[in-house]
């Protein structure tokens, strides 16, 4: 299909649908390259004005101005809010309908749930307007890459059910005229990839953008196969931690770079990687602080503190994510006048609970992992206290680095606990996603409150 006819489509569809997201991409495609004391003016605008609306309309944070004995109009500049307190997921599961705007009818509200660290669901509210602008930041991280709308989306992302249920020709029909293809992780055996791979240069994609297992994957199966892959304009990862060697492997296949973007169900579009390999706050989106860590050390990752600037529906202000990282001072010649940012955990991560009660955050099974080749993904299972099984997707090469990396992973683990601990390692094709669509790199069945 030609770029015209599918810049054509999409602009029909995005009107069929009643979608602002390509007005609102126009007006904040070029944002990003104003001067930053423009993008600062703009963030502050922005940041009063969603304080107003919280004040007037949402009644948990009208009570909080009024415990603190000031108004929102008394915040005056970034130090002030920067004294605002913390939302935490428990205040947001105590106080869910405090949290609502009152100004507007409950039914008109989009109600979305996400995961949390602790396995707990959050449940929170949107409104059609942060769909809309979501996809408009969506697609001006596309644009990076010189991506037209319209050019074809290879999309890995999960389980809409009604896409199993139609007839093929349908789907793909439907694929089509979207502009976004779907292939779906929840189904991505060898066999599915094999029916990717063969449908592939019919799609016709410019770009691929979704979870950076899966695309990772895919890029595997399509080395494997020999076959010749048409170059793509860019990849864009998200939705868990993209690892160096599946970076380098995307890059690779696909001949192009990956920009890695960081969001979370609560807020999206929080940052998201230049071409130069940075990654640039999208400032007109959220307020992104950093929290002091309790034990004070400079110079490293801290937990995130973000608000989101265009959720009106159930305002996130200071809102700690459970994400962490560190602000970076400087610009980056790209063009991009967005402040910088490393991103250090971007998953859940389970807890595990050792048989004499020791708690080990995941990170440390994952770093385990880290930089390690042989292996394609892996995931690290609790069944019991006394029991942890080491699930790895092999990749073709490099099976000596492989047993390395696993044995000292597995005397690593062992030495944990001074009570036996029995770690199996186990090699699968496939390991299957959570129920929320997330690859999981470490799982626990054993809750804190059970040891
Ligand atoms: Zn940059």
């Amino acid at each position: 299909m030609s770029g015209t006819i599918g810049h054509w489509l999409f602009y029909a569809i995005q009107k069929l649908r009643r979608s602002q997201s390509l007005d609102l991409f126009s007006q904040i495609e070029r944002t990003p390259y104003l001067d930053q004391a423009q993008i600062q003016e703009i963030q502050w605008q922005r940041l009063s004005k969603l304080l107003d609306h919280a004040e007037k309309n949402v009644p948990y944070y009208r009570e909080m101005f009024r415990s603190l004995g000031i108004r929102s109009s008394d915040v005056r500049n970034l130090d002030d809010f920067s004294k605002l307190p913390v939302l935490t997921k428990d205040i947001i599961r105590e106080r869910q309908k405090d949290l609502i705007r009152e100004d507007v009818p409950f039914e008109s509200l989009y109600k979305h749930h996400s995961g949390g660290s602790t396995g707990v669901p959050l449940t929170f509210y949107r409104e059609r307007n942060y769909v809309d602008v979501a996809e408009a930041g969506t697609y001006r991280n596309w644009r990076q890459s010189g991506w037209q709308p319209g050019e074809m989306v290879a999309f890995f992302w999960g389980g809409d059910k009604r896409f199993h249920e139609m007839p093929k020709w349908q789907f793909r029909l439907r694929q089509h005229l979207r502009r976004i293809y779907q292939f779906d992780p929840f189904f991505s055996g060898p066999r599915e990839m094999d029916e990717w791979l063969k449908i592939w240069p019919s799609v016709g994609a410019r770009i691929a953008h979704g979870y950076a297992s899966t695309i990772a994957r895919f890029c595997e199966h399509i080395e494997k196969s020999g076959k010749f892959i048409a170059p793509l304009r860019g990849v864009f990862t998200t939705a868990e931690k993209l690892f160096r060697s599946q970076r380098d492997t995307i890059s690779r296949v696909f001949g192009c770079n990956v920009y890695d973007c960081y969001g979370s169900s609560e807020v999206q579009n929080i940052a998201a990687e230049c071409r130069k390999g940075r990654m640039h706050i999208n400032a007109d989106f959220v307020v992104l602080e950093t929290e002091q860590s309790s034990l004070g050390l400079a110079n490293q990752a801290k937990p995130f503190l973000v608000t989101s600037l265009w959720n009106y529906a159930m305002p996130f202000i200071r809102y700690r994510n459970e994400d962490c990282g560190s602000l970076i001072e400087g610009n980056c010649d790209c063009g991009n006048s967005f402040p910088l940012m490393e991103l250090n955990i971007s998953r859940v991560s389970d807890n595990f609970v050792l048989p004499n009660g020791r708690v080990v955050h995941g990170e440390f099974f994952t770093h385990l992992m880290y930089g390690s080749e042989g292996i394609s993904t892996f995931q690290f299972h609790q069944t019991a206290p006394d029991h942890i099984t080491i699930w790895v997707v092999p990749s073709v090469e490099s099976a000596d680095a492989r047993r390395r990396t696993l044995l000292s992973a597995v005397a690593q683990i062992t030495a944990l606990s001074p009570e036996k601990l029995t770690v199996e390692v186990r090699e699968t094709d496939n390991i299957p996603l959570s129920s929320t669509g997330k690859h999981r790199f470490t799982r626990s069945d054993v809750s804190q409150s059970a040891v």
